[in-house]
């Protein structure tokens, strides 16, 4: 079993054919929902008494909500959008609303979870969440965003120190280094703070690095689409799909192998994720598995080894 903790969200998105209000999404609603199609999937997080019922029983047909904790007042809310390329993101508003102060549980029916996805969140109810598992968990990995960087950056490597590993995409971790722009330099700056044992870096449609041991990199293609209409959510459901699938292999040290083949997977739901609005093309893949295991054959197939 894998549990999710982050963020649940009502997403406002401006892509260059589509502006989407207040569509289901959150940074632990892509990552628990793509990790479902690999393992049984525990979800903790806070939504306000405004979410619909509708996004509600999304979560519901996809993951375990027993730590879904609903309080009064308005769900979390972000607002993007996206340059012509749709490679570029600003974020125009970010509102915690009931995302502020909350204090993460972990219910009794997550309790045998070894694996722990700490999604984009505020990194200090991140670490109260790391803190519930402390003895038992396997492999934890967190996610940030510019937001908690440039509100909370002492807590993000707070954080990371306390993780086996680390995801964040290309211009979160150029913050985080405070303007290394080389993305080598950069892990090695981050690494070095840190201490992690492995950090992922994305860059979008142009891959994804791992960096581990002494200064070894795994470099990982995206998978090669024709049609992208929006890429929020993609990296979430990247890092759930490499979680879910670490976390149903169970083995009781995760290596680098399994790590290396657990980013066929995250590029392969990352890929679905792009492919529709919001949720959409994601839930288009776990609704039907064969489409999963096709594309990661796929997937292996366009590489040169
Ligand atoms: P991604 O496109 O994978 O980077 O993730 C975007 C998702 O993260 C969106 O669905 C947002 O709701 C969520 N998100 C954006 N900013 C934050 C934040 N500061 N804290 C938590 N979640 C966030």
């Amino acid at each position: 079993m894998l549990v999710v903790f982050g963020s649940v969200a009502l997403d406002t998105t401006k892509t260059p054919k589509k502006t989407l209000k207040d569509k289901l999404g959150g940074a632990s609603t892509f990552a628990a929902i793509s990790a479902s199609s690999f393992v049984k999937t525990g979800l903790v997080a806070v939504v306000g008494s405004d979410l619909p019922k509708k996004d509600y029983q999304t979560l519901v047909s996809h993951v375990m909500v027993d730590g879904l904790v609903k309080k009064p007042g308005k769900t979390f809310r972000y607002h993007c959008k996206y340059d012509k390329t749709l490679n570029v993101r600003t974020t125009l508003k970010t509102q915690l609303n009931v995302l502020q102060g909350f204090r993460p549980v972990l219910p009794e029916t997550y309790a045998s979870s070894k694996y722990l996805y700490l999604a984009n969140s505020d990194p200090d109810q991140n670490l109260e969440m790391l803190e519930k598992f402390t003895k038992k968990v396997r492999f934890s990995m967190c996610d940030t965003i510019d937001f908690w960087i440039k509100t909370k950056r002492a807590s993000v490597i707070k954080i990371i120190k306390r993780v086996d590993a680390a995801i964040m995409n290309d211009e979160e971790a150029i913050l985080l280094a405070k303007g290394e722009s080389n993305l080598f330099k950069c892990a090695k700056k981050i690494r070095a703070e840190t201490g992690v044992k492995y950090l992922i870096i994305k860059k979008g449609p142009h891959g994804s690095l791992l960096f581990y041991g002494d200064d070894m990199v795994v470099a990982a293609p995206a998978y090669t689409l024709e049609d992208v209409v929006d890429p929020t959510g993609a990296g979430d459901a990247f890092a759930g799909a490499m979680m879910g699938y670490l976390a149903n292999l169970n083995k009781p040290k995760v290596s680098i192998c399994d790590l290396k083949q657990s980013l066929v997977y995250g590029n392969v739901m990352g890929s679905f994720a792009v492919e529709g609005y919001g949720l959409d093309g994601l839930l288009k893949a776990t609704d039907m598995p064969k489409r999963i295991k096709k594309r990661a054959k796929m997937y292996m197939q366009s590489l040169p080894l």
